[in-house]
């Protein structure tokens, strides 16, 4: 964690510490889980979706301090969002942790940049988001990162 710049690493330890949209939604439209077995990180997603809105999120998931921060960022994140807008902001995102993009329009997000130095880091940091583009897809095979 120490090669994370000083603010970036607090914020990520405070959504490590105190998980936001933690646990599992009694009646999910969907659900998905997600393997990352390079690190260990695993993590199961369920959704609520109204129309083509994602209305609520909760996810369970026992990994690194990236992946369960980069969970909790996320569902608050996609929250109220189309899928067709949760999939360019993990597209954005996805580009930002490999670094073929800027952080541009990210917000909070932004505090997962510095894992583009730390290519071992980005399973860890788009897991969660792999996760959830399944349940929204229906796929029932868990979704692995390798
Ligand atoms: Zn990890």
């Amino acid at each position: 964690m120490h090669e994370l710049g000083d603010l970036y690493q607090e914020i990520i330890l405070d959504h490590y510490k105190k998980p936001r949209n933690a646990g599992r939604l009694e009646q999910p439209t969907c659900s998905a889980n997600g393997d990352n077995p390079l690190c260990g990180d695993k993590i199961a997603v369920t959704v609520k979706t109204k129309g083509d809105a994602l209305e609520d999120i909760r996810w369970t998931g026992a990994g690194c301090a990236i992946s369960t921060a980069s969970a909790s960022l996320m569902s608050e994140a996609v929250k109220g969002k189309t899928k067709a807008e949760i999939d360019a902001l993990f597209e954005k995102f996805h580009a930002m942790v490999t670094g073929h993009g800027s952080s541009e329009g990210l917000d909070k997000l932004e505090v997962f940049s510095g894992v583009s130095e730390f290519p071992v880091r980005v399973k860890c940091a788009s897991l969660a988001w792999h996760t959830l583009k399944a349940a929204l897809e229906g796929q029932k095979d868990p979704v692995s990162t390798e």
